[in-house]
């Protein structure tokens, strides 16, 4: 069946990649970005090749106004939502704790949990049957890094993406009458540019060598993942954290 679904960070790295699955089935996508207005305009044409309806909608996650405006620009274009992947985020240069800021605890906190868990409101208030909504599938962007800790790196990222883990568990269980599955993807070692941000751009390519599977994942394997909690193949799926990890 066809869907309507949003996708936060869609412009780049593994929403990018979930947005183009969608569209190659014929899904309708809203292609969220913060900074980079080309690369989600580049994912737009994409998904218009492809025949599929797609719109650029600009949005901070961390600035609560600019989510509720991102879910109203892109349902006043698109139609009522049927899916919302909560994908953005972001990871600080490595470090340890005793040598990081609270400026960049902060904004790792307010863009990778409070993001979110305003982002998946919006999305619930919109999507609850009880509120009018036609139900659905919220899918949140953990990590492995919420079992793993990820210590010497960024245990402040960590720590935010357990907070995603705890949100599927509580969401999943406050919606499920509600016609709306909430799940969760944990991807490990994924090639994309957030490494790059996190200060080793190779950082997916060394330690993706030392998973069971002796190599980094893809944007695209993530997104196969995320295209099935979307789809109505997942019906009875909800609570669920999937590790897309190559067995880490
Ligand atoms: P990425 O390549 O760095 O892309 C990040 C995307 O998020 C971009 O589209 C970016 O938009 C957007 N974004 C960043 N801050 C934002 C904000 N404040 N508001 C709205 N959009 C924002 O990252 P990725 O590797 O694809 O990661 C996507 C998700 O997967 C993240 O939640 C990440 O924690 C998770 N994850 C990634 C890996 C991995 O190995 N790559 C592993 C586990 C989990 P602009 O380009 O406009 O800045």
């Amino acid at each position: 069946m066809s869907k309507t679904i949003l996708v936060t960070g869609g412009s780049r790295g593994i929403g990018r990649a979930i947005c183009l699955l969608a569209a190659k089935r014929g899904w309708s996508v809203g292609v969220n970005y913060v900074h980079d207005k080309h690369a989600a305009e580049a994912v737009v044409a994409a998904a218009a090749r492809d025949g599929a309806k797609a719109l650029a909608v600009p949005c901070d996650v961390a600035k609560e106004s600019d989510v509720i405006a991102m879910f109203e620009q892109t349902t006043e274009a698109l139609g009522p939502l049927d899916g919302v992947v909560v994908n953005a985020g972001i990871v600080a240069p490595s470090a340890r704790l005793v040598d990081m800021s609270v400026e960049r605890m902060r904004r790792v906190f307010e863009i990778n949990v409070l993001g979110a868990y305003v982002t998946a409101r919006e999305a619930a208030r919109r999507m609850a049957k009880s509120r009018g909504g036609k139900g659905g599938s919220i899918v949140l962007m953990s990590s492995a890094a919420a079992r793993l800790g990820s210590p010497d790196l960024y245990v402040d990222y960590a720590g935010s993406k357990g907070a995603i883990d705890t949100l599927t568990v509580g969401l999943s269980k406050e919606l499920g009458r509600e016609g709306v599955r909430v799940n969760a993807i944990r991807p490990g070692l994924i090639e994309t540019d957030i490494h790059a941000s996190g200060g080793e751009p190779e950082r997916a390519h060394r330690l993706g060598a030392t998973a069971p599977m002796g190599r980094p994942g893809t944007p695209e394997e993530i997104a196969e993942a995320a295209i099935w909690l979307l789809s109505d193949a997942a019906s009875y799926t909800t609570g669920a954290i999937l590790d897309v990890t190559g067995g880490r």
